[in-house]
């Protein structure tokens, strides 16, 4: 009996945006969800294939001695430098592809979500079916980020969302919008674009 691949449906929003909260909520309807930007840092960890290849980019100081990735130098050599940033993700995006593909075939649930905060920035929209993003006024999201991380700055969190394509882009460019500000409430919003994928499996 050949099974059913599941509808792959990227879950994406600026940062604050409400994309883990809008995650949950689909959770508890039975969906299953690849958190990617979790799943990179696992990967980055843990996948050999990967390690390799980030040791030979980057020198072993890459992995401390217990073999442990080792974020500061990496922080200090790699995120700081442009060129650096590209090549590593030139590494981890493949890498996550790959590990996303395989998990979606095991799932059993009629459409998975791929949550990811840099969907239409590194390309991986267009290996998904459909996509939804997340939409908050800018000031909503960053005063919700300052509530929930307190050791970041406004500063940070501006200069994170400099660095994503704006929210107005991604509404345009999504096959579905969830409007999270304070007045809209997002169940009935989730339910509807639930009901619309049940009707389009693949
Ligand atoms: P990031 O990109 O930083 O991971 P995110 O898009 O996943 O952010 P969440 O973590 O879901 O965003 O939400 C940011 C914060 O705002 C959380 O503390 C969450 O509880 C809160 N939040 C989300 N939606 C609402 C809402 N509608 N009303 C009030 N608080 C909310």
């Amino acid at each position: 009996m050949t099974r059913k691949t599941p509808l792959l449906v990227g879950l994406t929003g600026g940062i604050g945006s409400g994309k883990s909260t809008v995650a949950k909520i689909f959770s508890i309807l039975g969906i299953a969800i690849y958190y990617a930007d979790d799943r990179a840092k696992w990967l980055m960890a843990y996948d050999v294939e990967l390690k390799n290849q980030i040791l030979t980019h980057f020198g072993d100081k890459s992995y401390t001695e217990d073999g442990k990735l080792n974020r500061s130098y990496l922080a200090e050599t790699v995120f700081s430098n442009e060129e650096k940033v590209k090549t590593i993700n030139s590494l981890v995006h493949p890498a996550v592809k790959k590990d996303f593909e395989k998990w979606a075939a095991q799932q059993i649930s009629p459409y998975v979500l791929k949550e990811a905060a840099l969907l239409f920035e590194t390309g991986s929209f267009k290996d998904l079916d459909k996509t939804i993003n997340v939409s908050a006024p800018l000031k909503i999201r960053i005063t919700r980020v300052l509530l929930r991380d307190p050791h970041r700055t406004e500063k940070q969190v501006n200069d994170i969302i400099d660095k994503q394509i704006p929210d107005e882009e991604k509404n345009q460019r999504a096959d579905y919008v969830i409007k999270n500000a304070d007045n809209k409430l997002l169940i009935p919003q989730v339910l509807q674009i639930h009901r619309e994928l049940l009707g389009q499996q693949a």
